[in-house]
């Protein structure tokens, strides 16, 4: 039996020695950007079937509530002093643009985030802000009017949209929102789940082949894990076969990018650098406040996640992996869930590097 299934489930106090001698073997795969994850409330009107959030509820959906997250803000700042001269801000909700509240919600957002630049200033960091959003609204002016207000303030603003390949539908505001808003879309993300993954590769999709065609930035984010939703993780062995297909047909979609045509790469998990605000201002490192130890085969501690790291790190072999330098490793919280299927005999990263090594070889000599 190996040290992690001795583990399992089981919660030891957190080891801050060790958690410091993985961030320095870690230090030159940490990405150089820091990340400031404001969830401000959970509150949606829509039901996504990948999206756990509580659609109902109303903690954080205030002016006061929303304001008393800055000192948490500020205790980040200081923590990246000298680590990262960009924090960026993700602004996540439930939905933050929904048009029940945008009257009173956008003004908010505003005095809030000129508020955070004074604390950046402060500490010597540049801002970035990003709006993470289904674009499931019609007030698209009163969006627009806020994010060209902020970066009439020097606060750069940009919307990350979300694509699903297996549910929101694109005719009405959302494809609406895409035509307006394309100057501002610096990312459309899809997240990988096995029924996007499997559509992803059916290659079938018209309405993200205009997607493609129309923008140059796209982004796979790893599906989170939750209770009762295991069967939306994919197998070791699709996502193989998913990067294989990225590798294939669109080696230009991040994050496999970088890791297709760069040598030397960051891990793309930005946890060493960030910090996860909830509603309720409990903070983490990225793992939601309702999981439980029992989720995780490693010790869960949620305000670090080094030594999830280094249990990943010592599964596969990292410190001696020819690829090293190049990987850029997996979302740790879903390689830890508990009842996620392993079904391939080695790292997948490194199956895959070695996939795409051979293809290449042979490219070259033929
Ligand atoms: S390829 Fe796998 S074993 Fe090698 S460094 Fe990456 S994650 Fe670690
Ligand atoms: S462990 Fe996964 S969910 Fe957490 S920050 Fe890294 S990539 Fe994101």
């Amino acid at each position: 039996m190996t040290d992690r299934q001795q583990n399992n489930g089981l919660a030891v106090a957190a080891d801050p020695a060790a958690d410091e001698v993985t961030k320095i073997i870690l230090e030159d795969k940490r990405p150089d950007i820091g990340e400031i994850e404001l969830t401000l409330f959970e509150n949606c009107h829509l039901n996504c079937f990948f999206c756990h959030h509580d659609k109902q509820s109303t903690v954080g959906l205030s002016r006061e509530e929303i304001f008393s997250k800055l000192s948490l803000v500020e205790d980040h700042l200081i923590k990246m002093k000298g680590r990262a001269e960009v924090v960026q801000i993700n602004m996540v909700g439930g939905e933050l643009f929904q048009d029940r509240i945008s009257e009173w919600a956008y003004p908010v957002y505003y005095d809030f985030l000129i508020a955070i630049k004074e604390l950046y200033d402060k500490y010597e960091h540049n801002i970035k802000v990003v709006w993470v959003t289904s674009f499931q609204f019609i007030k698209r002016e009163a969006v627009q009017k806020l994010i060209d207000d902020l970066n009439a303030a020097d606060i750069p603003s940009y919307i990350i949209c979300s694509y699903d390949f297996d549910g929101r539908p694109v005719k009405g505001p959302y494809g609406k929102n895409i035509e307006y808003f394309a100057d501002y879309i610096t990312s459309i993300n899809m997240v990988a789940t096995v029924p996007s993954i499997e559509k992803f590769m059916e290659d079938k999709d018209e309405y993200f082949h205009y997607l493609y065609e129309k923008f140059d930035n796209f982004y796979f984010d790893d599906y989170i894990p939750d209770k009762g939703f295991d069967h939306l993780i994919p197998s070791d062995s699709l996502y193989l076969e998913f990067l294989k297909f990225v590798y294939h047909n669109y080696p230009d979609i991040n994050p496999m990018k970088d890791l297709i045509s760069k040598d030397k790469n960051h891990m793309h998990c930005l946890s060493l650098n960030k910090v996860t605000i909830f509603p309720d201002n409990s903070t983490s490192n990225c793992r939601w406040d309702r999981y439980t130890p029992e989720d995780f085969n490693t010790p869960l501690h949620r305000k670090d996640n080094a030594s999830m790291m280094q249990a990943y790190m010592n599964e596969h072999g990292c410190l001696s992996c020819r690829w090293w330098d190049k990987c850029g490793f997996r979302c740790y919280t879903q390689w830890d869930w508990k009842n996620r299927e392993r079904d391939l005999p080695d790292c997948i990263m490194r199956m895959w590097f070695n996939y795409m090594e051979k293809i290449e070889n042979e490219k070259s000599k033929a």
